[in-house]
């Protein structure tokens, strides 16, 4: 029998690698964003079109190449960065496997153009599915300007596969703020079909993480330092008050890359350990320095996992490192006039002391005379207290709020929770009166007669599956009932959120939102659904934003029913919170309208049926 083994053709053996460096377009922005800094560049400009399906351009001033450089740097293994396996163990660069550009040329139409400080002319060359098909002397600044265009040309398969642009840009910007986060040294900027997203110019570390999380986050930061043997941390933690139910603020990079790890997350949970609200993550930005040689960097290009040598004394420097940290900014508050000194407040004294609600309410008004079924309550009680909230700031106002909101649940149903106190009386006489059907057990299940037996209902589940077929419908015919505020709630949103935000905005506006002015940072909410209170809007705006996105992320695009599962699942009640009678009843009737009562919007059950027969069984 004649040999069968052959080498395969450098096109395809590309194609291969292509497939593990190559998986969306946002690897393509690390590759050539590493690439830039690699070659020394103070600035550096990604522009990015269709969240890169059409292009992907980044252009630096850094060191350019030779002629021959250029042209080799499509080839295989071909890198500048080592010569030896012993270089491998002390690395200064982010590539040295020579593999990014011959993948992405493999996959793409690559046109580059370079030259070096001292050359008068440089090289342009354009490579399709690693052909090169031009090569020409070209008038180019100093630096590389290299564009990706038609990702996937030639494997409509992968093509296929990518998600929606805005899952796409999104990991685009993840990557985007992964390497410029860690060089504050370097002006970066990006821009997205035209439009300027980010500016960042050369500063240090906290600022640059202002510039790209939002003026606010400054006041949030607090500084973490420490130098050991076998580690230097720098950075910052954000305050536990701040913490958010995304982990989307959560940054580790050893030796200037951004890794993952899930043990020194623990580390930093366990520091913040009893600081943090329920279903809350710390944020943090943490450089940590380490001897090269403790670390296995000789990972797989596209993993940010990373071994350590030493990890359970690096668990422990994290944990007491930010231990400390926190503790010092509790007692002692920085002097510092641009503070805002209410953050200085210690969190478990914050928490204890939630001012209670000054509560305005019109005394004629009976919310039950006409509060059946889901009608909106858009009652004036609403706009009393908001009047007087509102004056105070929203700052201080989240502040205080979210943790009366955390406590006592998101309960939509504003009416038990604010006009009990001063109409209990009418209250306590009508339940006399009405006949009870229904009985809440723990705070969480609503049992209610049904003809056969009785029903035991989820309350949480139940109620989301209301509050989402409402919201569907009120997305599908765009007929929402909106409470207009008196004075606009302004959330404070990332340039991130506000562009997440600009792309779901119509649908939101369906919901019953409606939004005067959406700046960069500042989202301006003059119109809300009538299930929501005004003091709500900041939380559940985030809330919405963390799990709408979280969907995406596993979901396909974006879709109507998506935004009514996220609303429907910030606002609905939780278990655990005592509900009314009247309110238990209304819960029971507008679930059985539905049309699909037997299972909540995330697919679990919501009640579950005895009839007098299993009972019967049971007794015999
Ligand atoms: P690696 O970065 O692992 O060396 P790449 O395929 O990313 O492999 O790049 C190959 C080589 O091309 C690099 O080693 C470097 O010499 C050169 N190169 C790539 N991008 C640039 C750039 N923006 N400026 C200067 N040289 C570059
Ligand atoms: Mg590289």
């Amino acid at each position: 029998m004649s040999d069968i083994i052959q080498l395969l053709p450098d096109h395809v053996a590309n194609q291969i690698a292509a497939g593990e460096v190559v998986q969306r377009p946002a690897s393509v922005v690390k590759e050539l964003l590493e690439n830039a800094i690699d070659a020394n560049a103070t600035n550096i400009q990604l522009i990015v079109k269709d969240a890169g399906k059409t292009l992907i351009q980044v252009i630096d001033n850094g060191k350019g190449m030779s002629v021959t450089d250029a042209r080799l740097s499509f080839e295989r293994h071909a890198t500048s960065k080592i010569s030896s396996a012993e270089d491998l163990f002390q690395l200064k660069t982010k590539g040295f496997r020579g593999e990014a550009l011959a993948s992405i040329a493999a996959i793409a139409h690559v046109e580059m153009k370079t030259k070096k400080p001292d050359d008068a002319i440089g090289t342009g060359i354009k490579i399709e599915g690693s052909k090169v098909t031009e090569q020409e002397a070209v008038v180019t600044p100093t630096g590389t300007s290299i564009a990706v265009k038609n990702l996937f040309f030639n494997i409509p398969a992968r093509r296929n596969f990518l998600k929606s642009n805005q899952v796409e840009i999104r990991h685009i910007i993840d990557e985007f703020q992964r390497v410029a986060l860690v060089h504050s040294d370097i002006a970066f900027t990006m821009y997205h079909n035209g439009t300027d997203m980010f500016n960042l110019p050369v500063s240090n570390a906290r600022q640059r993480i202002v510039n790209i999380f939002g003026a606010k986050t400054n006041e949030k930061l607090v500084p973490v330092t420490e130098e050991t043997e076998i580690v230097t941390i720098r950075g910052f933690v954000v305050k536990p008050e701040f913490a958010k139910k995304s982990n989307k603020e959560q940054f580790f990079f050893v030796n200037n890359r951004f890794i993952k790890s899930p043990y020194l997350n623990h580390a930093v949970n366990s520091a913040f350990e009893g600081l943090l609200k329920e279903n809350t993550n710390p944020g943090y930005f943490l450089f940590l320095e380490v001897d090269p040689k403790t670390i296995d960097i000789n990972i797989h290009p596209t993993k940010t996992e990373i071994k350590f040598d030493n990890e359970h004394d690096l668990y422990a420097i994290i944990k007491s490192t930010i231990k400390h940290s926190l503790g010092q900014f509790q007692i002692a508050p920085v002097l510092d006039f641009q503070r805002d000194s209410s953050m200085d407040t210690p969190y478990e004294y914050q928490n204890k002391k939630v001012p209670s609600p000054t509560i305005e309410v019109d005394r004629t008004f009976n919310p039950f005379a006409s509060e059946q079924q889901g009608t909106p309550r858009t009652s004036s009680f609403s706009s009393g207290t908001l009047a007087k909230k509102s004056s105070e700031g929203w700052e201080s106002m989240y502040v205080g709020l979210e943790s009366k909101i955390t406590n006592s649940a998101t309960d939509i149903t504003t009416i038990e929770f604010e006009s009990e106190e001063v109409t209990g009386s009418f209250f306590d006489a009508a339940a006399v009166v009405q006949e009870q059907v229904t009985l809440q057990v723990q705070n969480k299940y609503i049992i209610s007669k049904i003809k056969s037996g009785i029903v035991v209902i989820h309350q949480h589940r139940a109620h989301e599956r209301i509050m989402y077929e409402e919201f569907l419908q009120h997305i599908t015919v765009n007929q929402a009932v909106s409470q207009q505020l008196l004075f606009p709630v302004l959330v404070e949103l990332t340039k991130e959120e506000t562009l997440f935000l600009k792309e779901i905005k119509p649908i939101l506006e369906n919901t019953g939102f409606v939004f005067s002015s959406l700046s960069d940072s500042t989202l301006e909410v003059s119109g809300i659904p009538a299930a929501i209170r005004n003091e709500q809007v900041p939380f559940i705006i985030s809330d919405l934003l963390a799990s709408i996105e979280e969907n995406m992320l596993n979901d396909t695009s974006l879709h109507a029913s998506l935004v009514a599962k996220s609303m429907a699942k910030s606002i609905a009640i939780k278990s655990g919170k005592p509900l009314t009678n009247e309110e238990q009843e209304d819960i029971v009737n507008r679930l059985f309208a539905c049309k699909e009562p037997t299972i909540s919007p995330a697919n679990k059950p919501v009640f579950i049926t005895y009839s007098t027969g299993d009972f019967d069984k049971k007794l015999l």
